[in-house]
């Protein structure tokens, strides 16, 4: 069950007496990355990796398939390391903290970093309302009134609630694709994080399920910082200020994302924004 848990990235951290640092208008950390490597045993998947990315906006990592994107944003709240025979080494600092540091806590690093997969994974039988407020409830404590109430905040934070507020005590797998990937997104911000790490996470809906999730995206970078895997370049244009390409596990290039799209510094930037491979 923990591993599970934490698949979805669920944690069992304690969110505190409802403090809602995200919430306000605060300045929300951005997150700097130092000669950051990865493995999964003897395959280096990630290779000194240096990057900054702002608070509350939209980055994108594009590059071709097996090029260590999700490796990357899973280094990014210490999911990496839930893989076997997996290894990080080098700097992640969220806000200044070093979320390696020895006393980090990596269930309270993944509380205030979540994140979001591709394949939208509610927990089939659980209702609506349940699933929205699952991570919360593993922090116990709170009242069922005080999770109706959370559920509901984060159902609209995701944009579902509209969709779904007369049917919260239906299971959740009776939803469309695109309703369940929200859920998730939901589920994410139930525990009130500070960014949010998608990947991929249109890659699986029907196109207009994909716009739905970009203008939640769009809305979410005002409290949220964003990360978000693609591999449709166009959607990295259409919703990312900043955009890193990745290639063989390394940063080829990192800039604004018109930059990276049309006049890049890098010949292999071009080709593959251009079509020319991946
Ligand atoms: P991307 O998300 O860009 O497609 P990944 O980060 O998933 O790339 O993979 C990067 C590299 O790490 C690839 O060579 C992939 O085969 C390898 N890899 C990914 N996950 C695992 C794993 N669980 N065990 C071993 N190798 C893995
Ligand atoms: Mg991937």
């Amino acid at each position: 069950m923990m591993v599970e848990r934490q698949e979805i990235g669920l944690t069992t951290a304690t969110t505190g007496d409802g403090q809602t640092g995200t919430h306000g208008t605060g300045p929300v950390g951005g997150i700097d990355v130092k000669n950051l490597s990865a493995w999964f045993g003897t395959l280096q998947a990630l290779k000194d990796v240096n990057l900054s990315l702002r608070g509350r906006s939209v980055s994108a990592i594009i590059g071709p398939s097996g090029c260590g994107k999700s490796t990357l944003i899973r280094c990014l709240n210490r999911m990496h390391e839930e893989v076997r025979e997996a290894r990080v080494s080098g700097e992640v600092r969220f806000d200044g903290q070093d979320i390696y540091a020895p006393d980090a806590d990596p269930v309270e690093v993944r509380r205030r970093i979540g994140m979001v997969f591709q394949r939208p994974n509610p927990f089939p039988t659980l209702s609506v309302l349940d699933n929205a407020v699952a991570g919360l409830k593993l922090t116990g404590g709170l009242s069922r009134p005080e999770l109706r109430e959370r559920g509901e905040q984060a159902l609209r934070a995701a944009g579902l609630w509209d969709e779904v507020k007369d049917r919260l005590n239906q299971p959740g797998a009776r939803l469309s694709g695109g309703q369940q990937q929200r859920l998730c997104i939901a589920r994410a911000l139930a525990v009130e994080p500070e960014v949010l790490l998608m990947d991929e996470p249109a890659s699986a809906l029907d196109p207009a399920s994909t716009l739905r999730i970009e203008e939640l995206i769009e809305e979410l970078k005002e409290r949220y910082t964003v990360v978000i895997v693609t591999h449709n370049m166009q959607q990295a244009a259409r919703v990312a200020e900043s955009t890193l390409f990745l290639l063989l596990g390394e940063v080829v290039e990192f800039g604004p994302t018109s930059k990276i799209f049309t006049r890049p510094d890098d010949k292999r930037t071009e080709d593959y924004v251009t079509g020319r491979f991946g």
